[in-house]
């Protein structure tokens, strides 16, 4: 097993500055994301750890050792990508024992190894099988017991399971966090779906433009972003921002006045997941001006806005609220975000 230490990576792409000095410390058998929009340079950094691309400055540290320079062979890891290659005209087993073999091991340890990792991702029963007699999640599990059968310090994924359907997704989602935890193997894994990355991880690395913007475990990312876009990103229905403006140090939120941060501007930002308020008369909350009301079951959505502004929020199933209804909302007065309307970052909370 292996911590692994980024420091201070860039790459450029000729003009393109896809990665802008990104530091990133990840723990022995953490489970890390790489969480962000396309194009914001997940897959360029996994490639980078892999040693499949070159930085343009910067250190990559796996284990305590730098391993730039070094081939991808050379750094003890594996590798599961978006479209998982396994060889159609192997059967599963001397798929799964492929990186066995490439390290010349026994035949002993090949046939422990392949038996342990196919145990563990249960696809026992399919040894014998060729890939074109299993189903895609079948063919998925085959991908990752191949990269576990050789025990890496590190496993790299990218994307690995955008090409399953809905259901199998999320049944090989528990399945790897499950295998993951039980093999204890250090994990970076790039996606671009925060469901995915909020499940699956340790810690969230949500990247945007080339840089990190926060990192952090996925409910200190939900409800403390670090940045507009942060909140914005995660969440579904995204963090609603509503611009209020500041006078002695407070915001009106209803009938009541309550302190900001001070920051020396006459607005802020203020930052509210659509679930963190409740009904309250009129006069008293936040007014919601209803567009429309959806109820989607297990809650009620209504859409709509804020001092005319754009806003989404939840409320319990139960409520009956109509579209057109103007109705007013108490927010949760521990769970705010304060931002600055100029940079879009977070504000420390008032001390008072
Ligand atoms: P996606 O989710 O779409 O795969 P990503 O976050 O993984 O996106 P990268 O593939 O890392 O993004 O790309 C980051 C930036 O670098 C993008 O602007 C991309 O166009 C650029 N880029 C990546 N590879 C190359 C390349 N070989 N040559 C030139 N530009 C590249």
């Amino acid at each position: 097993m292996a911590n692994i230490v980024i420091d201070r990576i860039k790459k450029s792409f000729g003009a393109v500055d896809a990665l802008k000095e990104v530091s990133l410390n990840i723990g022995d058998g953490e489970f890390v994301s790489l969480l962000g929009p396309s194009g914001c340079g997940k897959t360029t950094l996994l490639r980078i750890i892999a040693g499949l691309e070159t930085s343009t400055s910067g250190d990559v540290r796996i284990g305590g050792k730098s391993v730039v320079g070094l081939p991808p062979k050379d750094r003890g890891l594996a590798m599961v990508f978006q479209n998982y290659a396994v060889f159609p005209h192997m059967t599963v087993f001397e798929n799964v024992a492929f990186g066995l073999r490439m390290q010349k091991a026994d035949a002993g340890r090949i046939k422990k190894q392949v038996e342990k990792a196919a145990a563990l991702l249960h696809i026992e029963p399919y040894l014998d099988r060729y890939p074109n007699k299993l189903s895609g999640g079948q063919r998925q599990r085959v991908a990752v017991a191949r990269a576990l059968a050789v025990e890496p310090q590190v496993l790299l994924m990218d994307e690995p399971l955008s090409n399953l359907d809905a259901l199998l997704r999320l049944e090989m989602r528990t399945e790897l966090k499950s295998v993951l935890q039980a093999s204890g193997t250090t994990t970076v894994y790039v996606t671009h779906d925060q469901t995915e990355a909020m499940g699956l991880s340790d810690r969230i690395a949500v990247m945007f433009n080339g840089r990190i913007e926060q990192a952090g475990p996925p409910v200190e990312i939900y409800s403390q972003p670090a940045t507009r876009f942060v909140g914005g990103f995660m969440g579904n229905p995204p963090m609603n921002f509503i611009r209020l403006s500041v006078q002695n140090g407070a915001v009106a939120l209803g009938s009541a006045r309550h302190p900001v941060p001070q920051f020396g501007g006459t607005e802020i930002v203020l930052g509210l997941r659509g679930e963190n308020v409740a009904r309250t008369p009129l006069e008293e909350g936040l007014r919601l001006e209803v567009r429309v009301a959806e109820p989607m079951g297990s809650h009620l959505l209504l859409t709509g806005t804020v001092e005319g502004q754009p806003v989404r929020f939840i409320l319990p199933a139960s409520e009956t609220v109509k579209s057109g209804e103007l109705i007013g909302l108490k927010p949760d007065l521990d769970r705010l975000t304060w931002l600055s309307p100029e940079t879009g970052e977070a504000l420390s909370r008032p001390t008072a």
